[in-house]
Order: structure tokens, then C-alpha cells, then sequence
């Protein structure tokens, strides 16, 4: 028995030693990695993401990263409208930078999509054909590179609306969680809403317990072995850039176009000319084209008079609140359900509530908030705003007419109050990874949401 424990000692000493010299290089390297990549074609810029998970894990959430992301300068592709090539090399740099980001030996086996929303969406009513070449044009752009292409297409409102809504409970492991045990296990949380503001069309998407009247509305998705029932929107023309576009065409209409118009929403102090013909040149404001010795050339001159009753008057018009074919509606004959649980907040939403905390110095929690930040937004002359955001230069002018139509939109139209505002969260990213429907189309699209799962694409076909 004495000698037996000295002996043990030294056995497990030379073990100890034996497994100390063994290299431990295979066992510290991380798994090698999958890749995906999506284009998100907006209306106003094309942003590209690059999502990495390791090569053995597909199923689980939060499995699936953000690796790197890349926004190149100019527009949306659907502005390079009419010159050819251009739409195909404004994705070049992203693309190139795509090359170094993933090692070489992964680039044919990395899918890649481009998903256009909005401003394609508008392009597709104005000009079908149009539309068609700078999808073609794109998708050619991509081919030329050594990525596993997937297709161009425009996603629906409803479709963008939807994958937001999976990019969000995704990231925040909402879905299922992969327990210790090896099973699938329910994490028993609410998922949350998502709300989304693009250049062309903002989307509200949140599951509802009550019944969605118009079923144009309506979306079933099982995911992880789950039923979600959700409400989705997408309001085509109330995007940031095309709201405040239909707002000036609203004040040119209202005021007569005499050559010069009162700006409301636009700061004391600043002024701008264009040509009339850029205000009519959408599809959300040719209806409203002045009907009468009407030159697309002539010059419009707008003046800031920032004046908040005003602003809010005039934007409140752009809004259709009566008559609706439903129990309820939000606005312009859309049904929509009482809003229930929390809410994600992302895109243009989240720089227009940044901008009001930051310059006001206002906590932006609550409507009355929201209105009180908006209303000293209004009220600062051009000056003040550079003295206060100098790095915002070129949106200064914006932000009195976007925050006031977001008040409208969240409170008037979707309903949010004193109780339910405060569970919107403004976000830009959860985690490292950006909040917007890229991740949730290429879960969708890759088989990445577990196999038990109906695809959402499955889903989304009536
Ligand atoms: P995107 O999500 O890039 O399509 O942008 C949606 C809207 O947000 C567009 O109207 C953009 O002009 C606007 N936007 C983008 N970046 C900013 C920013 N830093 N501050 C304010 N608005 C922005």
C-alpha cells in the first residue's frame, strides 16, 4: 500500500508529462468556417454583408455571425437607371473587398444573393423593363465573380417585412436555444416586433394573437417546431426620402407653384432650388403632377420657415386616417391589430431617435417625449442644428419633417401610446451584426433555420 501511492505519483506525472508535449494546435484552432453573402439593394445605398458559422453547427440560433459588412458610395442601383454598366460597378468594390474577406479555398462554395426592395419595387411600377435589365445587369455583375450565385430578385413588402422580423428574434436568440442536453429547447420568451424605415417603404411585422383581417396581411411561419402567426405591412412610398418628397410635392400643390414655396418642416435660414420636374418623377407623387402649364424643367426655390404646427399639419395630410373597410386600420385603408410586446426599431429609425437624443439632450422614451424632441428640432434655425451635428451636414435639413412624421406614424397611425412606446428599442446592430432583413433572407434561403422548419420562402406562397 506505501509503495503503491509513490508509484501512482510518478505514473501520473509521466501521463501529466505525455499530455503536456502533445500539440494542441488541432484542438485550439477554431472550426473552419462557412460564408454567405447578401446584397442589400435599398433604395438609397447597396450595402453588403458578409455572414459567417461554423462549417459542423448550421441549426442552432446565434450559430451565425456577422463577419464583415462594406457600403459603397452613390445610390441604390435602381438610380443608375439608364446608364449602362453603372448599376453592375457600383457593386465592384464591395464585391472585391468580398474576395479578401473570405479565404480563397471557401469562394465557390459562398453563396451570394441580392435582394432589391423599394426602389426597385417603385422602378418595377414606373418602368418594367427598366427594371428588368438592372437586375440582369447585377446578376451578371456577380456571376463574373467566383461566389456560388443565387439569383437578383425584388423581395415584396411582405417578404422584407417578414426576414426583418427573423433577422431580429434570430439575433436575439428568441427562436430556440441549443440545450446542454443535445435538444432543441424553447427558450419560453416573447419574440419581438420589428420596424423598419427604408429610403421607399417602412415595414411594421409583429406576431398577434388576434385575428388578421386582410390576409394580404397575414403570415404563418413555422420555425424551429414553432407556429408564429404574424401581422405584416409594408407601406410602399412612406420611406424616408420618398415621405419627404411627397411632402414638398404636397406644399407645391397646397401653395400653387408659383416658383417659390414655404417649407414648413425645412429650418429657418436654409434654402434650396431644384428643378420642378425631380418632385414628380415617382411614382409616389405623379398623381399629384400640377396638371396646368406644368414645365419639368422650371426651377422651384423652397424656403425653411420652421414652424412645428405647420410641419405637423402638413404631414399629418399625407396620411390617409379616415374611412377603413375594417374593424380598425392603421392608416390609408390597411387593417392592422392592436400592437402587442416589444418592438425593434432599425434603419432610419434609429439615426432620426439617435439625432434627437444627441442634439436635444431629450431621453426619447415616451410619445409625449418624442413630440417634445421633435418640436425643438423644428424650432432651431439651420445654424444652430451645424453648431450642434456639424457631421450631419447634409441631413440637417431632414430631421425636423422625419421625426415629426415618425411621431405621426408611430402614434396616430400604428397606435403606439404612453404605454407601449417605451418597449421600442432603437437599434442599429444586436451584437456586431446590422438589424435589417439581410440575415433573415439568407437564413431562409440557405436552409440555415433548422430542418424541421418550413422555409420561409415555403411560407410565403399563397
Ligand atoms: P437605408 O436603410 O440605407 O436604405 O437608409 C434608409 C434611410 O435612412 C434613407 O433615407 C437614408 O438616407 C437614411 N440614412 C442613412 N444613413 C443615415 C444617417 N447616418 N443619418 C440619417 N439618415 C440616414
Amino acid at each position: 500500500r506505501y509503495i503503491f501511492a509513490p508509484v501512482a505519483l510518478v505514473l501520473f506525472g509521466i501521463v501529466a508529462i505525455f499530455l503536456l508535449t502533445i500539440p494542441t494546435e488541432d484542438l485550439t484552432e477554431p472550426p473552419e468556417c462557412m460564408y454567405g453573402i447578401v446584397l442589400d439593394a435599398g433604395s438609397s445605398h447597396t450595402a453588403m454583408y458578409i455572414y459567417k458559422w461554423p462549417a459542423d453547427k448550421q441549426n442552432g440560433t446565434g450559430v451565425v455571425t456577422q463577419h464583415s459588412e462594406c457600403h459603397p458610395k452613390g445610390g441604390g442601383i435602381s438610380s443608375y437607371v439608364g446608364q449602362q454598366g453603372a448599376a453592375g460597378r457600383s457593386l465592384q468594390v464591395c464585391l472585391d473587398q468580398a474576395m479578401q474577406d473570405i479565404p480563397r479555398a471557401r469562394h465557390h462554395l459562398t453563396p451570394v444573393y441580392l435582394g432589391a426592395t423599394a426602389g426597385m419595387r417603385l422602378l418595377n411600377i414606373s418602368s418594367p423593363v427598366q427594371s428588368a435589365q438592372v437586375l440582369q445587369e447585377v446578376g451578371h455583375k456577380i456571376q463574373s465573380y467566383p461566389f456560388n450565385y443565387q439569383g437578383a430578385a425584388i423581395l415584396s413588402g411582405q417578404e422584407e417585412g417578414a426576414y426583418g422580423w427573423v433577422t431580429v428574434n434570430y439575433l436575439l436568440e428568441n427562436f430556440i436555444k441549443y440545450g446542454f442536453v443535445g435538444r432543441w429547447l424553447s427558450p419560453g420568451r416573447q419574440t419581438v416586433g420589428a420596424l423598419d424605415f427604408g429610403g421607399a417603404s417602412t415595414q411594421i411585422t409583429f406576431v398577434t394573437k388576434d385575428e388578421v383581417e386582410d390576409e394580404r396581411d397575414r403570415m404563418k411561419l413555422r420555425l424551429y417546431g414553432h407556429d408564429y402567426s404574424l401581422y405584416t405591412h409594408s407601406f410602399l412610398c412612406y420611406g424616408r426620402d420618398q415621405v419627404l418628397k411627397r411632402l414638398l410635392a404636397h406644399l407645391v400643390t397646397a401653395q400653387g407653384h408659383t416658383g417659390t414655396v414655404a417649407h414648413p418642416c425645412f429650418p429657418a435660414g436654409y434654402s434650396v432650388t431644384m428643378k420642378l420636374g425631380t418632385l414628380f418623377d415617382s411614382p409616389c407623387t405623379v398623381a399629384q403632377t400640377p396638371s396646368y402649364s406644368y414645365n419639368p424643367q422650371a426651377t422651384l426655390s423652397v424656403k425653411g420657415t420652421g414652424d412645428y404646427d405647420h410641419c405637423l399639419g402638413n404631414i399629418t395630410e399625407i396620411f390617409s386616417f379616415h374611412s377603413c373597410p375594417f374593424s380598425q386600420c392603421s392608416f390609408d385603408k390597411v387593417f392592422q391589430p392592436n400592437v402587442s410586446g416589444s418592438f425593434m426599431a432599425f434603419s432610419a429609425f434609429f439615426y432620426i431617435h439617435q439625432f434627437l437624443q444627441t442634439t436635444t439632450g431629450i431621453p426619447v422614451t415616451t410619445p409625449a417625449q418624442l413630440e417634445e424632441a421633435a418640436h425643438s428640432i423644428c424650432n432651431m434655425s439651420i445654424n444652430e442644428m451645424l453648431v450642434l451635428a456639424p457631421d450631419q451636414e447634409p441631413r440637417l435639413q431632414d430631421f425636423c419633417a422625419a421625426s415629426v412624421f415618425t411621431k405621426v406614424l408611430f402614434t396616430r397611425g400604428y397606435g403606439f401610446d404612453e404605454i407601449s412606446f417605451p418597449h421600442i428599442s432603437f437599434q442599429k446592430k444586436a451584437g456586431d451584426a446590422s438589424v435589417g432583413w439581410a440575415l433573415g433572407y439568407m437564413l431562409s434561403l440557405s436552409s440555415l433555420l433548422p430542418g424541421e422548419s418550413v422555409g420561409l420562402r415555403k411560407a410565403l406562397k399563397p
